[in-house]
């Protein structure tokens, strides 16, 4: 079974439970690594980001637990470090890098928030017109590696988010097709895993991973890495739905967790 789970989230950030509370199911759940992934300072998005103090006490609290919890469970401190934050990664012990904003004519607009906010954006920055927004997000998306060093790449198409049954855009037009191969023709060469997130399950939101199957089947025939993800927001969705994908994603799946740190 896959022991470890790297995106999860807390109340010092989005999150509804504590960093304890988050050990205390991961070791419940018998699991042998959990690693917290605070979402980075970013100035354009306060709400759900940790702030700079709240930062330094989620490091010392996680530096705590890992302290407390030595020989049960290994813990860890990483960051979701946002693609247009300029925050620091540097006292992380891992990153991961994703896209939650597309800028467009100065402003910020956030893909996963609500379909109402995608909506909006699409109808005032792109003119209705869903592929033109996919594809200013997919261009973002391709240098995520580039811009925040990270080790994994977050939920590669979070852009669908709200389209399950496809009721916001076709996912087999070939501009959307176009615009993530281009994404993963740029960032598969760098050699980071992707995730495969289920934190959009967790959440009703969709009823399949991030990324989509087809996004999945070139990602691992173009020999890129995945590592399974639940993107948690509350400890009982730690490792969600984990055992349905373990087998299915092959010799694709990162196993251990020494691979990426
Ligand atoms: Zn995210
Ligand atoms: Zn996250």
């Amino acid at each position: 079974m896959i022991s470890f789970d790297l995106h999860t989230h807390t109340v010092y950030c989005d999150g509804k439970n504590s960093p304890e509370e988050m050990v205390r199911a991961a070791l419940a759940k018998g699991m042998t690594c959990l690693g917290f992934s605070g979402h980075g300072y970013a100035p354009y998005d306060t709400d759900c980001c940790m702030s700079v103090e709240g930062a330094a006490a989620y490091r010392a609290e996680i530096a705590a637990l890992k302290e407390k919890y030595a020989g049960r469970i290994r813990i860890l401190c990483g960051v979701e470090q946002d693609y247009w934050s300029d925050g620091s990664t540097t006292p992380y012990e891992y990153v991961i890098g994703s896209v939650h904003y597309i800028k467009k004519d100065g402003e910020m607009l956030c893909v996963d928030n609500t379909p109402e906010i995608a909506r909006l954006a699409v109808d005032q920055f792109f003119g209705g017109d869903w592929y033109t927004y996919a594809e200013a997000y997919f261009e973002t998306v391709s240098d995520v590696v580039n811009k925040t060093k990270c080790d994994i790449i977050g939920h590669f198409d979070l852009v669908s988010k709200f389209n399950e049954k496809e009721r916001l855009f076709d996912e087999s037009h070939p501009r959307y097709v176009a615009a993530w191969r281009a994404a993963l023709d740029r960032l598969l060469p760098c050699g980071k895993p992707f995730e495969v997130n289920t934190g959009a399950m967790s959440r009703g939101w969709r009823t399949a991973p991030y990324p989509g199957a087809e996004m999945i089947a070139y990602i691992r025939d173009h020999g890129g890495r995945l590592i399974l993800s639940s993107d948690s927001h509350s400890a009982k969705t730690i490792r969600h739905a984990f055992d349905r994908y373990e087998d299915a994603l092959g010799e694709s799946l990162i196993r251990n967790v020494e691979e990426v740190l």
